[in-house]
């Protein structure tokens, strides 16, 4: 299969896992960087992820721009996608995700750490982006380029940042890592909530963090992704 092929097959994978691991519904949404241009990116025209099929993956410019549309509508927050690919040259795939566990957070400056060596993934520090910071009331959606960009920056050069009232967004420098990271996001912050009605929670220190990082590669990564593809009704195929 050409590798253009194979790189939208595998982001049909992880729109349909993260639908089946509950990280997206009918909204929200995952983009991967061309494999062959890196000033374009792949993202499916606006379908609910748990529907999507290799024909619906359409091309975009990093201004968001769609270059084969036919009579496809793409999401109206594709910004995030491109202005985060154009601030880091080093990601590859970017999650989009309005997951149920992560908004208390974005609203009531309780801060999101990780506390569970599989949630390290997501970052010493999740920042959190305020669009009423920058642009007053608006529907909070990131409907342009200035919007996004502003989110990017945000983001800096970390893994994910919560949006206020939104959502989140989660960065890899593989498909599978931003998978990955956006799920121990959700499952974090769940967590999280939970253990706070215990008592003082004891996160894991910014070293542990650093060093579950460092060990957290495809011998982790892919073995959860052979089960999510399976719990998914996928195929796993070799690393697209
Ligand atoms: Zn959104």
């Amino acid at each position: 299969m050409p590798k253009l092929d194979l790189v939208i097959e595998e982001l049909v994978t992880a729109n349909r896992i993260l639908a089946r691991e509950e990280v997206v519904d009918s909204f929200g949404h995952v983009s991967v960087r061309h494999p062959d241009r890196p000033d374009r990116y792949l993202l499916s025209r606006a379908r609910a992820p748990d529907c999507i099929e290799a024909e619906d993956i359409m091309e975009f410019t990093l201004e968001g721009d769609p270059i084969d549309a036919r009579d496809r509508k793409p999401y109206l927050e594709r910004y995030i996608h491109g202005a985060l690919y154009e601030a880091r040259p080093d990601v590859q795939a970017v999650v989009h995700n309005h997951s149920p566990s992560v908004i208390p957070f974005g609203v009531t400056g309780s801060k999101l750490k990780p506390l569970l060596h599989m949630c390290a993934s997501i970052g010493h520090d999740v920042p959190l982006w305020d669009s009423q910071d920058r642009f007053g009331d608006t529907t909070l959606l990131v409907e342009n380029m200035e919007m996004g960009r502003d989110l990017a920056k945000r983001v800096g050069p970390g893994r994910t940042a919560l949006m206020r009232g939104h959502g989140a967004v989660a960065v890899g420098q593989t498909l599978r890592q931003a998978v990955f990271i956006a799920i121990y996001l959700e499952v974090g912050a769940k967590l999280q909530m939970q253990a706070s009605t215990l008592g003082s929670i004891k996160f894991l220190t910014d070293a542990e963090v650093e060093k579950i990082i460092n060990r957290t590669g495809p011998y982790t990564i892919d073995r959860a992704w052979e089960n999510w593809c399976r719990r998914a009704g996928r195929k796993m195929t070799a690393s697209a």
